[in-house]
């Protein structure tokens, strides 16, 4: 079996869903999907060459040489790992279905039937479209909305209470009736209590505004419900420890990315500092990326984003070693339901797996663009294994054309 094609597409959601389809003179197709990124899909043309005569079932094989022919574009991280974990799971995909099996039994078979899925509730409001420089945009598909300002800047300030507590605590009530037993909210938002926006310091009113809305929609649950806040990297490691602090009461599932994620001496400091247990790794790549972070002991969960880490085997390095350690695995996850499917193949194949993301709740599309796996796809806060061969979806493709990103190729 040899690769003929390489094919893009990209539909307009919550964010850029980037689709990459493998062709082969067999005709079996594989298709994985990739983290958004500026200029992605023309990197992922220009890898197209790479590929082109290969088996496709040398998945370790060709996972390293694309990781040779673009060491100079990024050994350690960066864009070029999107476009290659998009295209090391479409190998997968293709895999699995010449050999007539799903992709979780490849990772060494399942340690469960059905994966538990977390609802990020964002900041409490509906769906906000990002485009790939995280600009805030009216998508395409929508009626043009006059009321709609498109930002240029995500991290804006405002001088206006925007997000109250009574907004997380009604969005948190809707969310659990959907069946989620575990929510997360922003708690970075724009708010009138900040003074600048570069310096990474948090007032102590701008720390109590915070803390009211994660009260309230730690209030709004049901016990058992689970509760986690993303803070996207934005603070100083004093100001993040006072923020973890006020919240231990609230018992969080976790504190995600409260500080940057590089230095694993000031995650572990951060961690040893506060009951409330702090979760990173949406941003870093490849085994590598968390070898010292886990090595020192510095998070109490990992979560490894499974479009953009650098792959499916990647992943599985990971969560092996945090296994070792005694660390739960909680991938990130912004994807369509077929990037979600293949994060959920990962889930079901590993033991230390605690919860996966779920980030479209207001994609109106979500459950139509995906065929060949009961629907809704997520029934009461989880997903169904599929048992069908490779990830054991496809990608419905009058849906995707639908909502296709306007001037990117879309299979062409
Ligand atoms: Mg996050």
């Amino acid at each position: 079996m040899k690769i003929t094609r390489l094919r893009t597409a990209v539909v307009e959601a919550n964010f850029d869903w980037t689709f990459v389809r493998l062709e082969t003179d067999e005709r079996v197709t594989g298709t994985g999907e990739c983290f958004f990124a500026p200029g992605l899909t023309a990197t992922l043309r220009e890898l197209e060459p790479i590929l082109r005569g290969e088996d496709p079932r040398n998945v370790r094989r060709l996972f390293r040489k694309l990781q040779l022919a673009t060491s100079g574009a990024g050994m350690v991280g960066g864009l070029i790992y999107h476009a290659i974990t998009g295209i090391e799971i479409a190998l997968w995909d293709i895999l699995g279905k010449w050999l007539d099996t799903p992709v979780y039994r490849l990772l060494g078979g399942k340690f469960r039937d059905k994966v538990r899925i977390y609802a990020d509730c964002h900041a409490g409001d509906a769906l906000e479209s990002l485009d790939s420089v995280l600009r805030s945009r009216c998508p395409s598909w929508l009626p043009p909305d006059p009321s709609h300002k498109p930002t240029n800047f995500y991290h804006e300030t405002t001088d206006k209470l925007i997000y109250t507590p009574e907004m997380y605590s009604r969005r948190a009530k809707e969310m659990e009736a959907r069946g989620f037993t575990a929510l997360k909210f922003d708690v970075d938002v724009p708010n009138p209590y900040a003074l600048d926006l570069f310096n990474r310091c948090l007032t102590n009113r701008e720390i109590d505004y915070m803390v009211s809305l994660v009260a309230a929609a730690r209030e709004a649950l049901r016990p058992e419900t689970d509760l986690a806040i993303d803070c996207h990297w934005r603070y100083n490691v004093d100001d993040a420890r006072r923020l973890a602090v006020e919240c231990e009461p609230l018992c969080l599932l976790w504190l995600e990315d409260p500080v940057p994620p590089g230095n694993a001496d000031v995650l572990k400091g951060l961690k040893s500092a506060t009951r409330t247990p702090i979760a990173s790794g949406e941003n870093l790549y490849l085994f590598e990326g968390f070898r010292d972070i886990l090595e020192q002991q510095a998070l109490s969960v990992v979560a490894p984003d499974l479009q953009k880490v650098g792959g499916l085997s990647e992943a599985r390095r990971i969560a092996e070693f945090a296994e070792s350690y005694c660390v739960s695995v909680a991938p990130h996850n912004i994807s369509s339901p077929l990037g979600t499917i293949a994060a959920v193949h990962f889930c079901a194949a590993i033991p230390n797996f605690l919860a996966l993301e779920f980030h479209a709740s207001d994609v109106p599309f979500w459950n139509d663009l995906i065929d060949s796996i009961p629907k809704p796809v997520i029934q009461n806060g989880f997903i169904q294994v599929p048992e069908k061969p490779g990830l054991g979806v496809t990608l419905n493709e009058d849906v995707a054309r639908r909502y296709a990103r306007p001037g990117e190729p879309f299979f062409e």
